[in-house]
């Protein structure tokens, strides 16, 4: 994509009613719009960066045996009423609106009770499970604050799955398949290293202890106690006080053990090979996609912006043209780079040179290639990695063969 052709446009100011760093960043290289507080729009490059984190999401689902659904924004509280969680005592954060003939209407905050009636007109038998059914939904939730950019938001997309196994055995087998994509996930989003499987409290959820994977960061709103480091185990504070050490960490995604506690309320059951009927044991896991985005921003920025993981930047090249002479060299790049495949954005906007290299470096595509007047004699171009700030020489050829890798 032609920069000049980009609607949003970078700014040198933080916008006033920002705090974190993540919402910073993102308003200031034309990422994100706030709507109000706790509610932000997408804008071209962030959705790029949304897509590519729900692609991997879903890779990664789908590998497990994930079976993708949409289910509705809008909810039936009778629904709700059978696990007693229309309450909003027992539920503090739902947004509710009526129909117009005056009847009670949810939206959505979560979808355990949906998926569950959803079922009950599909699973009867043993041979209908296991089955594991996710997707990319809306949630919106009235949360006090929000004062942590994107990652705390009253309205975002989450991916949440839900298992529905025959057996306790069967459900746990599946569970640590599930912790072990979500390992993946977090590692491909370039988090691997600050990320840890922890141990906490259920929350209105259930009762029992849970699994939440925890990214270090001092925007973190949770503190964690790292158990075990090579293994990537820690268990959160609010399970377990032990003084000291904790360690300021964001939730980026959680799996929760559920037990019959869902599935038995709305009766989705199922008959075993001798014509007995059971309780199925199910599970949930979730990950909300704007928090992780603005944790890779938390964790991987420096003081020139934001340092995008290769799987997960909004392109994989920023080709800037820097002088009138370097243009037509710089147009060539272009068509070869994209008629490969590559994605790119090219700066192609009549600019000093120092705003260009600002600008790249705050919107933060790994690679940058620079096109100068230098280019022009040798036919090399300057190729420059944003993490690190190295440079080398290269051929187109090398620039694409080294990117097809
Ligand atoms: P938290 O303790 O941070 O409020 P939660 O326990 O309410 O999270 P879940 O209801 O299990 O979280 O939601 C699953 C995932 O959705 C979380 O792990 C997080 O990544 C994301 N998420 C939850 N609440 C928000 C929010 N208000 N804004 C953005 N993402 C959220
Ligand atoms: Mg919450």
């Amino acid at each position: 994509m032609r920069q000049s052709e980009l609607f949003t446009k970078t700014r040198k100011e933080a916008p006033k009613d920002e705090v974190s760093k993540n919402a910073i960043l993102l308003t200031r290289a034309g990422f994100i719009h706030k709507e109000l507080a706790g509610v932000y729009s997408y804008l071209p490059l962030g959705l790029r960066v949304v897509k590519n984190i729900e692609n991997i999401i879903r890779e990664e689902m789908n590998a497990i045996g994930g079976q993708e659904v949409l289910m509705t924004t809008l909810q039936d509280p009778e629904i709700w009423k059978k696990t007693n969680r229309w309450d909003d005592k027992v539920v503090d954060n739902w947004f509710k609106t009526k129909l117009a003939n005056g009847n009670d209407l949810g939206i959505a905050n979560t979808h355990e009770e949906p998926m569950t009636a959803m079922l009950t007109e599909f699973v009867s038998s043993y041979k209908d499970l296991p089955l594991y059914t996710y997707q990319f939904q809306t949630k919106f939730r009235n949360e006090l604050r929000a004062k942590s950019g994107i990652m705390r938001v009253r309205e975002f997309l989450m991916k949440d799955m839900y298992s529905f196994n025959r057996t306790e055995d069967e459900f746990k087998e599946f569970y640590e398949k599930c912790a072990g994509a979500y390992l993946k996930i977090f590692a491909r989003v370039g988090l691997g290293e600050k990320t840890y499987r922890t141990v906490a409290a259920g929350g209105s959820f259930t009762t029992n202890l849970t699994d939440e994977f925890q990214t270090l960061s001092e925007a973190g709103e949770d503190i964690i106690y790292i158990t075990d480091e090579s293994k990537k185990m820690a268990v959160n504070k609010e399970v377990e006080d032990r003084g000291g050490e904790g360690r300021k960490s964001i939730e980026v995604g959680n799996i929760f053990p559920y037990g019959s506690k869902y599935p038995d309320a709305f009766g989705l059951q199922f008959q075993d090979e001798k014509g007995e009927k059971k309780s199925i044991f199910m599970g949930a896991y979730g990950i909300g996609l704007g928090r992780l985005m603005g944790t890779v921003v938390e964790v991987l920025s420096d003081e020139k912006g934001i340092v995008w993981p290769r799987e997960v930047a909004p392109f994989q090249v920023h080709l800037l043209s820097l002088t009138e002479e370097a243009k037509k060299l710089a147009d060539e790049a272009y068509q070869t780079l994209i008629s490969h495949g590559i994605e790119v954005l090219y700066d192609d906007r009549d600019m000093r040179a120092g705003e260009k290299f600002a600008d790249a470096d705050l919107i933060g595509i790994p690679m940058q290639v620079i096109i100068g007047t230098k280019a022009l004699v040798s036919k090399m171009l300057e190729v420059k990695e944003r993490a690190t700030g190295k440079t080398e020489e290269l051929k187109v050829e090398d620039i694409i063969n080294k990117l097809k890798r």
